[in-house]
């Protein structure tokens, strides 16, 4: 097989905890850049109020991400949260490769660095820092999509994933949004040249 058949492009990874301004920067980046294209990931979670099917995540039931794992499906996965399995789809990387793009994920820190370690030479994996934990955990109670219980689990978790921010290649602490929106950019246009 020649290397063409199977083209290896760029991956952008964005990781923090729930919270930090993830989505809010992909969208962002995904509007500026022509050359980006998003990894839909597959979930067990359900879809949020607006959420739609392949564009957010490729919702899945239980049994069917049991399959997919089964298959051999992921490049990589976790269980984020109890019950709750997200992973990006070896088809997907390769699907978005194909169109030449480089691939912008939004994973959690074990997946984002699982995905690192797969791509070490094609990656760059920025880590989004709320100023403080008390600040995250407001925004993601503002946020207003999590019920107590999913709000109790997440501020949890975020815990854990506060102590990765050293493991990434560029720590971007996201107090003000428009300042944080131009240095992605300038970060962005530098990993494209
Ligand atoms: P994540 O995808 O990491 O969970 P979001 O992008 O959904 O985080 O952001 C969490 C919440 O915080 C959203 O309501 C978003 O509008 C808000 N937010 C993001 N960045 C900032 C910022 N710099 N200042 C204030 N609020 C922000
Ligand atoms: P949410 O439920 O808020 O959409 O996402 C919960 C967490 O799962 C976020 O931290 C998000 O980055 C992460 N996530 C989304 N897709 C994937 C994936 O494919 N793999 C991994 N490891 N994490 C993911």
């Amino acid at each position: 097989m020649s290397s063409n058949a199977n083209p290896k492009g760029s991956l952008l990874i964005i990781t923090a905890p729930s919270g930090a301004g993830k989505t809010t920067v992909v969208h962002h980046l995904l509007k500026q850049f022509d050359e980006l294209a998003f990894s839909v990931s597959a979930t067990t979670r359900p879809a949020r109020p607006g959420e739609v099917d392949g564009k957010d995540y490729y919702f899945m039931s239980t049994d069917e991400f049991d399959q997919a794992l089964e298959a051999d499906k992921f490049a990589e996965w976790q269980e984020v949260y109890p019950g709750r399995r997200y992973g990006t789809l070896k088809s997907e990387i390769e699907r978005l490769w194909s169109l030449g793009k480089t691939i912008v994920f939004d994973l959690e820190v074990i997946g984002a660095t699982n995905l690192k370690n797969l791509y070490p030479e094609e990656s760059l994996a920025i880590f989004i820092q709320a100023p403080s934990p008390e600040i995250l955990f407001e925004r993601l109670r503002n946020r207003a999509t999590e019920d107590e219980e999913s709000l109790r689990v997440r501020i949890e978790r975020a815990t854990l994933e506060l102590s990765y921010a050293d493991k990434f290649d560029i720590v971007l602490v996201n107090d003000q949004l428009e300042q944080t929106l131009r240095k992605a950019e300038r970060i962005v246009s530098e990993f494209l040249l």
